[in-house]
């Protein structure tokens, strides 16, 4: 006999077996779901594999799921004929890799704000058997390997070891509970039956329960028959036989014995929902069978149930969550989304080619009649029909979002989940992308609280408004400010907010909305219609300001593109703008943050900025009269410095070098409060590039020029 090894939970494991242990949870109903769910996983698996060697069926041609209890000695028992388990997988699967959402899972579980029942969306669904078991056993065979039994009563350890004592199962899983004493309900025939039926009616495989029955049977009764065969010799000499009296007399010679039969009953229909006329299906039975493929604890937010019928024909159901998946942006995550059948026969999960990325949140079937059965992973990316399938299934999707926003409260909760998808439909989905803008919706400098569409949008543009406006960065309270709203506020123009780093992106690639541009109101060749005498007045100004922004070029050199006079800014002096093919402030941000920051695209991406002058701002008035009267004074370079260190920050930039800019504004502030420079502390003696920072005594006085320029 083989000795059992002794391995260690990896940490986060044990820590969530120990919540699920000593933690009270009223619903410990999802242990059975989850098992049964793991069961049909591992039933889909051998199937799968069949289709391409039908001989790895034959250590067991059933495929099924079988429970039973054994009242006895406290132990249920959930038996599948699925793939099983290697003693890798074993070791792997049930205690020491780390899974994704335990963590995830666990901080919902201490915050409140989550469920037990949400387990299996975190992967870790196994571990609900210790919510109802003191021990568990997992018995398994996979084809490749010996029979194994898995041991563990948590406390941080389990044990494997080669199971040759046990009954031999051919393939498959057993996982026995040795069930908790407040637990036993769960060995009660009804109650499971209860809970099958109500989170486990659609699993694809038959799940069998095994029911004993006591039943009353006849047997002969010994003693009496053995006085029977003495009568009989009596009787056989009576000629005429009452039969009634005959009827009595069998009665005595037997007797009722209890005996106890075991029969297999199967708890579910079988029969694939979607194979079945719409119109007959309930929404609670549309419920939970999505429950039972997506693991989620609640109903969904809509379901399309279709087929189509014609040059190529399949079935599906198509399902919105109510919520965003906790990993839903997470790389690399396998997902079990859109599960593929061929006439029947699940094929695989999560297939890829079925859906796009960016619908990655809908759960479903697909049912294809034209598929070869025996299609593999690899020749579905060149698959004709599967391209077919998935542009009708997208097509639906977005007739399911169409009849969600009728109902406004239903499409803010599918906004909130899944505002990112859309948006990232909208960038990568060209054909789709105008009936996907018809979903869009931010917040604006009209919009208050709510959000607005760009439909709505577009009915308040005044007549004189050719164009849609928006502003990108990191937040509603960071542009709702910026004075580059400043112009556009005063015309009664309305600007969109678009705060989402997605936002950009997408609002790139639609370009325009109802024969509208889209314009971001950071960039340059912002087009205001002006009145002929505001261009006149412009233009003077232009002239008159050209010898100023020339000097603010070349004090600033390399930092700005160019210098020019702005209108569209009304009480700010400054601000930045980038080009109109470059990146803007919010980009470059966005950008930095992914660590894109030195490669060559960032280099030819940056902004470009342009610096726009206001000509009717009192600052920049009073830095011409400055300039004017001495071209050569060194206040005019200092506070050109400041006004664009302070509009970069204005403009949504980062400063490159923080430091310095400290310095300036501690300077300005010295001069309010009239601090002489001698007095200075240790805290503004730090080295700062000289060139950049003429020393204070140059500086022509006074805090009385401070207000001048208020
Ligand atoms: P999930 O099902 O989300 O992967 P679980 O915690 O429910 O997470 O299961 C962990 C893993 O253990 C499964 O992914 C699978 O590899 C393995 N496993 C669990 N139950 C079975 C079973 N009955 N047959 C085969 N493998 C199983
Ligand atoms: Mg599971």
């Amino acid at each position: 006999m083989s000795q059992p090894e002794t391995f260690a939970f990896q940490a986060e494991l044990a820590q969530l077996m120990g919540l699920i242990i000593n933690t009270f949870y009223s619903n410990k109903d999802v242990f059975l779901r989850e098992l049964v769910s793991n069961a049909s996983d591992a039933l889909d698996k051998i199937r799968y594999e069949s289709l391409t060697d039908p001989s790895k069926l034959d250590s067991e041609k059933d495929l099924f799921i079988r429970i039973k209890a054994d009242k006895e000695n406290k132990v249920l028992e959930i038996r599948d004929s699925g793939i099983g388990m290697t003693k890798a997988d074993l070791v792997n699967n049930l205690g020491t890799i780390a899974r994704s959402g335990t963590k995830a899972f666990m901080e919902q579980l201490t915050s409140g704000g989550g469920d037990i029942s949400m387990i299996g969306q975190f992967g870790v669904g196994f571990y609900a058997a210790y919510l109802v078991a003191e021990t568990v056993q997992v018995v398994t065979k996979h084809n490749d390997d010996e029979q194994y039994l898995w041991e563990s009563a948590a406390g941080g350890t389990f044990t494997i070891k080669r199971d040759t004592e046990g009954e031999q199962i051919g393939r498959g899983t057993v996982i026995r509970l040795f069930m908790k004493e407040d637990q036993l309900e769960y060995l009660e025939e009804a109650k499971i039956k209860e809970i099958i039926k109500k989170h486990s009616e659609f699993i694809g495989y038959p799940i069998q329960l095994v029911v004993t029955k006591e039943v009353e049977k006849e047997v002969e009764d010994e003693e009496a028959a053995e006085d029977d065969a003495d009568k009989k010799e009596d009787e056989a000499k009576i000629e005429e036989i009452d039969e009634d009296e005959e009827a009595a007399d069998k009665a005595k010679k037997t007797k009722k014995v209890k005996e106890t039969t075991t029969e297999i009953e199967e708890l579910n229909k079988t029969k694939p929902i979607w194979t079945r006329n719409p119109e007959d299906i309930t929404n609670e039975e549309y419920a939970a069978f999505y429950k039972s493929i997506s693991n989620d604890w609640e109903d969904h937010l809509a379901v399309k149930h279709f087929s189509v019928e014609g040059q190529l024909e399949f079935r599906a159901i198509l399902f919105i969550p109510r919520r965003a998946p906790f990993d839903m942006f997470e790389q690399k995550k396998k997902r079990n989304n859109i599960k593929l059948y061929v006439r029947r026969v699940f094929i695989m999960d999560n297939c890829e080619e079925l859906i796009p990325e960016w619908l990655s949140f809908v759960k479903g079937i697909v049912d294809s009649e034209d598929l070869p059965l025996n299609i593999s992973r690899e020749t579905l990316q060149q698959n004709k029909i599967l391209k077919v399938i998935r542009k009708n299934l997208v097509k639906k999707v977005i007739d399911m979002f169409t009849e969600i926003a009728e109902d406004k409260e239903n499409f803010n909760k599918l906004y909130e989940a899944f505002a990112k998808n859309i948006k990232l439909g909208v960038h990568e989905d060209s054909q789709n992308r105008a009936k996907l803008a018809e979903f869009l919706r931010y917040h604006s400098t009209k919009s208050g609280e709510e959000m607005t569409s760009l439909k709505d949008y577009v009915t308040r543009m005044p007549e004189s408004q050719k164009d849609i406006y928006y502003i990108s960065g990191e937040s509603k309270a960071a542009v709702e400010n910026a004075p580059f709203l400043e112009a556009l506020k005063k015309r009664g123009y309305e600007v969109l907010y678009l705060v989402d780093p997605i936002d950009e992106y997408a609002v790139q690639q639609l370009k325009e909305y109802d024969g509208k541009k889209l314009v971001s109101v950071t960039k340059e060749g912002l087009e205001l219609d002006d009145t002929e005498e505001e261009k006149k007045l412009q233009e003077e100004e232009k002239a008159a300001f050209e010898p100023l922004c020339k000097e603010i070029k070349s004090i600033l050199g390399d930092k700005v593109e160019k210098v020019t006079i702005s209108h569209r800014i009304v009480d700010s002096p400054c601000v930045l703008v980038t080009g109109q093919y470059g990146w803007s402030a919010n980009m470059e941000r966005i950008m930095r943050a992914q660590a894109l920051r030195d490669s060559s695209m960032s280099a030819y991406m940056a902004s470009k900025k342009t610096m726009e002058i206001n000509p009717r701002n009192s600052i920049v008035k009073s830095l011409k009269a400055k300039f004017d009267a001495d071209a050569s004074d060194k206040t005019v370079k200092d506070l050109t410095q400041l006004l664009f260190e302070t509009s970069l920050l204005a403009s949504g930039f980062s400063l490159d070098d923080p430091a310095i800019f400290a310095k300036r504004i501690h300077r300005m502030v010295k001069l309010g409060l009239s601090i002489d420079d001698d007095a200075a502390d240790a805290d503004v003696a730090a080295p700062v590039a000289e060139d950049d920072l003429p020393p204070l005594e140059e500086v022509d006085t006074s805090a009385s020029r401070m207000e001048e320029v208020d």
